[in-house]
């Protein structure tokens, strides 16, 4: 038996749930040929040292249990009650439908974890811990399966993590997924990055005394001072915005000062300026105005030795403590405080500002019908990268990438969004389809009675929006028809390569799309990079997303887009 189940008494939840899940899983392999029980062992003892409670672990052990043995759901409630019941319910995958479509069956599994989740949030931690051991696991499964499993981590499990604080999580299960999904340009990525990194790390370690002894002189007694590269899956995502260009990474090795209280942050900051001109526009207070998933923490980049670009990041233990662990951290620190109820916890967590999504999706998830596009929209509205703008009242707004001043409208209110008829964006006015950046001060201009116009469906974001526009155009049922007058042009940034031009007009034919021109740029010397424009007739949302999703999936594909034009 491990080690660490002794911690538990014979008597306890922990104790019989290991037992149960022994004798139910008896003679079962994983693929990598061990024994079935190594698996819920693993993500039990994660949850364990994430400290999460007795009948989190026990539903971590018993996880798989309902889904891949003959025990039911009911027997699990009567042996162990319904709150480990619930958990391990929420864990449960659904019985395979009738229905043979593939993203049907994960949309409707995907929906009902969300479901329970938003009720419990230890189910999501369960759920992340049982995903980063299959991700440790998956050379060992077959490659169709290994790129749907990285894929789904990427687009879902990731961004989860990311968005309930559990970052160092988050950034382990994408480099875990990164090499399944992108093999060539994880092989490009991790070549041309290794040298840089040892380069930076050493540079590192010579300025780390330096940065201590001034420190101390100023009276500043830091906990730790530690180098840490950058992941390269958050890499890779930053070099795809950063022409590819590893120069123009300055946070590629960041030097991370951990001290005792916030005072000391500051003051830390102001020896480090001291010692070392900070660049302009490059210090972020995360600690005054923190990321909307919690994150705390000073960052300044400065030319530190040898005139050398460094990012400096500057935090309490607190703080640090937080973004690795998240919401577990939160989790731990409630426990301790009050043992007792459960109930109030809960509500401790559902009231937290930056978790006010987690209770948004219960209300959300049910304005879905199709399956498809409950996932497609879960993906942009809740999971897909996250810019952060600012209204005038000094709050803060997170909406997904690319997001618009309309979109921004509707997550204020669908009665601001109806009557928008403009937006300033940093006290200029902007056109409405203006794509918002982190960090922008958002004023929406309205005037009474205005009506939303359909053609704002061509460029909002989120669902949010989207349905509110729908719904009005049908309530006026006068027809708009957006079809008949208008086509579509699609932009396509890629790696040049052979084949790339077979490959994508194959598709468009392939799906009955008319290609009314196609043009193409030659190969940008600095990007290396070649563009290609198609210009088809008017799809409907259905064809238009499946068509997105094959062109993005061609190899050396690199950004897919598409606007509506006359
Ligand atoms: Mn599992």
């Amino acid at each position: 038996m491990a080690f660490w189940l002794d911690s538990y008494p014979n008597n306890s939840l922990v104790k019989k749930a290991y037992e149960f899940a022994k004798k139910a899983h008896e003679g079962q392999k994983r693929q990598s040929g061990e024994s079935y029980l190594t698996h819920p062992l693993t993500v039990a003892y994660t949850v364990f040292q994430w400290h999460l409670d007795e009948a989190s672990v026990a539903a971590a052990l018993l996880h798989d249990v309902v889904e891949d043995t003959s025990h039911s759901l009911e027997e699990i409630k009567k042996t162990f009650g319904e709150e480990v019941a619930f958990l391990v319910s929420g864990l449960t995958k659904l019985k395979k439908l009738p229905q043979p479509q593939k993203i049907v069956q994960q949309a409707e599994n995907i929906r009902k974890f969300v479901l329970a989740f938003s009720k419990d949030l230890r189910v999501v931690i369960i759920k992340l811990a049982d995903r980063l051991h299959n991700l440790k696991t998956l050379k060992y499964l077959p490659l169709e399966k290994q790129k749907e499993i990285a894929q789904e981590t990427i687009e879902i499990y990731a961004p989860l993590a990311y968005r309930l604080g559990m970052q160092k999580l988050s950034g382990e299960l994408e480099d875990l997924s990164f090499p399944y999904l992108y093999p060539s340009q994880y092989q490009w990525l991790s070549q041309t990055v290794k040298e840089r990194y040892a380069e930076r790390e050493a540079y590192a370690k010579k300025i780390k005394p330096l940065v201590l002894k001034t420190l101390l002189e100023h009276g500043i007694k830091p906990l730790a001072i530690d180098s840490r590269a950058k992941r390269y899956f958050s890499l890779y995502k930053k070099l795809l915005r950063y022409d590819m260009d590893i120069e123009k990474i300055y946070d590629l090795v960041a030097l991370r000062i951990i001290v005792k209280t916030v005072e000391d942050c500051y003051a830390a900051l102001g020896v480090i300026h001291q010692m070392w001109p900070p660049l302009p526009s490059r210090f972020k207070d995360y600690i005054a105005r923190p990321k909307p998933n919690g994150y705390r923490s000073l960052h300044t980049t400065v030319f530190s030795v040898d005139n050398k670009i460094t990012e400096i990041q500057i935090r309490t233990q607190e703080m640090h403590e937080e973004d690795e662990w998240g919401i577990a951290a939160h989790w731990a620190y409630e426990q301790s405080k009050s043992r007792k109820t459960y109930k109030k916890k809960l509500s401790v967590f559902a009231n937290r500002k930056d978790l006010i999504w987690v209770k948004q999706l219960q209300n959300w998830q049910q304005k879905f019908t199709d399956p498809e596009e409950f996932l497609n929209s879960l993906k942009v509205d809740f999971f897909k990268d996250r810019i952060f703008v600012i209204t005038p009242q000094n709050e803060i707004i997170d909406l997904p990438a690319g997001a618009t001043p309309v979109d921004f409208a509707y997550h204020i209110h669908s009665e601001i969004g109806d009557q928008c008829i403009g937006a300033k964006v940093n006290g200029k006015i902007v056109p409405l389809d203006y794509e918002l950046k982190s960090g922008d001060l958002v004023e929406i201009l309205t005037q009474k009675g205005k009506k939303p116009s359909a053609s704002w469906l061509a460029f909002i974001k989120t669902s949010v929006a989207r349905q509110h526009i729908k719904k009005f155009i049908q309530l006026k049922k006068t027809n708009i028809n957006l079809s008949p007058s208008q086509n579509l042009e699609f932009k396509i940034v890629s790696h040049p390569r052979l084949g790339l031009l077979k490959d994508i007009t194959e598709i468009f034919s392939q799906s009955k799309i008319k290609i009314i021109s196609l043009n193409t740029s030659p190969p940008n010397q600095k990007l290396k990079m070649t563009m290609i424009n198609i210009k088809c007739p008017f799809l409907n949302k259905n064809v238009l997303e499946k068509l997105m999703v094959k062109l993005k999936n061609i190899n050396a594909v690199r950004e897919v887009s598409y606007k509506f034009i006359r």
